[in-house]
């Protein structure tokens, strides 16, 4: 999967708020404690890529990447959270 695509996965993950930036060094991306933003984040994936804008890639591959972008997200910050 190039970068782009990861990239703009990423965008999506957080345009639709499924992770969002650390509030505190807003370096590493967190999961957002919202069940309806990952569907979303889906969805703006799925239209993207029915308006060809991941190339050749198939539908599938771009889900399993949102999936993967989604799952890299972390609970607490491991910048900023003591542990
Ligand atoms: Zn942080």
């Amino acid at each position: 999967m190039s970068g782009y695509v990861h990239e703009t996965l990423e965008q999506f993950a957080r345009a639709t708020q499924a992770v969002i930036p650390c509030e505190c060094c807003g370096h590493f991306l967190l999961s957002a404690e919202n069940k309806n933003a990952a569907p979303a984040a889906y969805a703006m994936a799925d239209s993207a890529w029915k308006r060809g804008a991941f190339g050749g890639a198939s539908l599938e591959e771009i889900r399993v990447a949102m999936k993967g972008v989604l799952r890299k997200a972390y609970y607490l910050c491991p910048s900023c959270s003591p542990d």
